[in-house]
């Protein structure tokens, strides 16, 4: 299956700050076949990794995130920024690519019999995921695979993952 993701991506110079390009993935994902073609792809890419989750991050990240983990037929964990979760949680700081956030999964979200996919609709520097990632480990769960709609790899988020090597990165759009 190949499908043209890039003609619905929009570069948006100067956004959220000067010097930052940001990539607008809405037009892709408001085509329903640009949709389709994102989520079903990824699915097809991870459909025999045997997730029993999968977690997507606030905000953008649950769009992309939550159509995969159904039709995978896994479970959805939402990492949420600090104080959205009613309760008790599990909390990893993290820098972005502009500033420095948190995120936040209940404490019983995962247990250590779960096998982890993060799914988010960009990777640039990789903190999110890594963020994630440890996330996964502080509940005692496994990180089987990350997949994501669009990597900034000239950011080198992989560098950032390089400690999990082995882990199974999958990306649909890759920027040199
Ligand atoms: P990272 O932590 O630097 O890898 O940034 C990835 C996170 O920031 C993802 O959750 C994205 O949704 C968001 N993000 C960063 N840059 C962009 C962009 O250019 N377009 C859309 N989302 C972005």
């Amino acid at each position: 299956m190949s499908f043209d993701y890039e003609h619905l991506i929009v570069d948006i110079p100067d956004y959220p700050q000067p010097g930052v390009v940001f990539k607008d993935i809405t037009p892709l994902i408001a085509s329903p076949e640009g949709f389709q073609a994102v989520v079903s792809q990824l699915v097809e890419h991870f459909s025999a990794a045997g997730a029993t989750k999968v977690m997507g991050a606030e905000a953008r990240g649950f769009m992309v995130a939550a159509p995969v983990a159904y039709a995978l037929h896994a479970g959805f964990v939402p990492a949420r920024k600090p104080g959205k979760l009613p309760r008790k949680t599990l909390t990893e700081n993290y820098a972005l690519e502009y500033g420095n956030d948190a995120l936040e999964i209940h404490t019983d979200a995962l247990t250590p019999d779960d096998k982890v996919i993060i799914v988010d609709d960009l990777i640039a520097t990789g903190g999110t995921a890594l963020a994630q990632l440890r996330l996964i480990e502080q509940a005692g769960a496994q990180c089987i695979g990350m997949g994501f709609l669009m990597e900034l790899a000239f950011l080198h988020p992989r560098d950032l993952l390089q400690e999990h090597r082995a882990l199974d990165i999958f990306s649909l759009v890759q920027v040199n």
